[in-house]
């Protein structure tokens, strides 16, 4: 019988000595069978169809692939052809999968997972596989594709074989994240992005609290918009919690002077992304990587004059109170975390119309829970650098050497490369690797120091050069693609421990 088990039993009878199926990717339009299978230093789509007409060389063809021999089942001959994993192949691919293609959201509760190395998405798929949430398994922010030299393309095209290789047919979606310009936008639409996260933190009144008098009166009043404002807000109260929040003059000059420049660019990334994208999309606004906590008066008067401005947004990413720093645990008193978060998650109730969004969301086990019990499941949350700790994590326990070249060359990189992120480890409290023995080194990826340094430093280990070549990049895909099920064991392991603790 033909059938995906018997392609895949004659492939691997005929086959099995150089290359090695990913079985659960198999999939069929009826005419032809599609998989995908390594050899021992890479992955490639195989396509697999009837001899008889001319169907598959003229498929192959398009598919830039090559014939490499033919298999026998039930007595007819099957040809068997291999392409490489290109953008290219992948498109057309899609032309026939659209399970392939990601997809919108909405307001159901979602989970992003980054992947820097560009080669864990199946990995991330076995966390999701079995729970309600939407995944957003493509996610890159602007600020990563410029620390490891990668496109919006790589980004998408990577995670998607990556869905192919696991054979995932559910609903997913490609955020391009904290993008500040415009360009970027119409790159990410083009290569077939689906949410579109808008970091206005550029145009935000830096340097100005709400004592600054003169500095906010100078901005507020340079506002043509100010009056209207004013009749829109002045003397309305929203009770959130039995908490009534209302806006004097003086609290009104503050968000606005602060806000305005930022809604406004907000208002204008929409735009563009409504005239120049065909289909649905995910928007959000974050306002997480500001230098203080946006108090609930403030998320009230972004929320509203988003929405006044006709932006039909889904998510919004605040900076909470505490420290939300990277790879470890939240900082900060839980308490006033969790009374915060109540107002917040009050006021987008009141909205109906948007999910809250936190970032850094790596490691933050303490959160977890708090956060996806006062959204009640009105949730988007973000993790992205954990993955790349798990990464190194296999290289520390499959080859020490290597891993000890790294680690000394994050810790010469640390200083700089630390300044683009708010983080607290100093220099001089990481511990030294040669004072560990080398069948412990992994234990130095659970230590917060040796975590925060080994996050941030990933752009300038992954393109540090010698000569011409790379110093590091070459042997880390190597021993990775050489222990792939370890390593995808190490990293669905870690996204398992922050979804087992959402309410969902
Ligand atoms: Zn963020």
């Amino acid at each position: 019988m033909i059938n995906a088990k018997n392609i895949l039993k004659e492939f691997k009878s005929s086959f099995g000595a150089r290359y090695n199926a990913y079985e659960s990717s198999i999939v069929s339009d009826n005419k032809s069978w599609f998989f995908l299978a390594k050899d021992g230093s890479k992955k490639y789509l195989f396509v697999i169809g009837s001899s008889k007409p001319f169907e598959l060389s003229e498929l192959l063809e398009e598919f830039e692939g090559k014939t490499i021999g033919t298999i026998k089942i039930d007595g007819s001959d099957f040809i068997v052809g291999k392409a490489d994993l290109s953008f290219k192949n992948l498109k057309l691919l899609q032309k026939i999968f659209s399970h392939l293609k990601p997809g919108f959201c909405g307001l159901k509760p979602s989970f992003g997972t980054g992947d820097r190395l560009g080669i864990v998405t199946p990995a991330h798929i076995s966390s999701f596989s079995s729970r309600e949430i939407f995944p957003y398994l493509c996610q890159q922010s602007a600020r990563e594709l410029n620390k490891t030299g990668r496109s919006w393309q790589d980004v998408i095209s990577d995670s998607l074989w990556g869905v192919f290789e696991a054979g995932y047919k559910n609903p997913f979606g490609a955020d391009a994240d904290h993008v500040k310009e415009i360009e970027d936008l119409d790159v990410a639409i083009k290569n077939g992005f689906t949410m579109f996260t808008i970091d206005p933190s550029d145009f935000i009144l830096t340097g100005a609290d709400s004592q600054d008098k003169d500095k906010i009166s100078k901005r507020y009043d340079s506002i043509p918009e100010k009056k209207e404002i004013e009749k829109f807000y002045l003397g309305k109260k929203i009770t959130i919690n039995k908490k009534v929040l209302e806006f004097d003059l003086d609290s009104l000059k503050f968000v606005t002077a602060s806000y305005f420049d930022a809604i406004k660019h907000v208002v204008k990334c929409y735009k563009f992304i409504e005239q120049n994208k065909k289909d649905n999309f995910d928007f959000e606004v974050s306002m997480d990587e500001v230098d203080s906590a946006i108090s609930p008066l403030a998320h009230l008067f972004i929320a509203g004059e988003i929405q006044r401005n006709e932006v039909n947004f889904h998510n919004m990413a605040l900076r909470y109170p505490g420290m939300w720093e990277k790879a470890i645990d939240y900082i900060g008193d839980i308490g006033q975390f969790s009374h915060e978060l109540k107002m917040h998650a009050g006021i987008a109730k009141k909205f109906g119309s948007y999910k809250l969004s936190l970032h850094s969301g790596s490691e933050k086990f303490s959160v977890y829970q708090i956060f996806s019990e006062e959204s009640d499941g009105l949730f988007h949350i973000k993790t992205s650098g954990t993955s790349w700790l798990e990464s190194l994590r296999t290289i520390a326990v499959k080859n020490p050497d290597l891993f000890r070249n790294i680690y000394d060359y994050a810790v010469k990189s640390y200083e700089e490369e630390k300044k683009s992120y708010h983080i607290s480890t100093e220099l001089s409290s990481i511990p030294d690797v040669g004072k560990f023995r080398e069948d412990k080194f992994d234990n130095l990826l659970d230590l917060k120091e040796c975590r925060q340094m080994l996050h941030v430093t990933f752009g300038a280990i992954l393109t540090a050069t010698k000569n011409g070549n790379h110093i590091f990049s070459d042997s880390i895909y190597k021993t990775l693609f050489a222990n792939e099920p370890l390593h995808y064991r190490y990293i669905t392991k870690n996204i398992d421990r922050h979804l087992d603790l959402l309410d969902i």
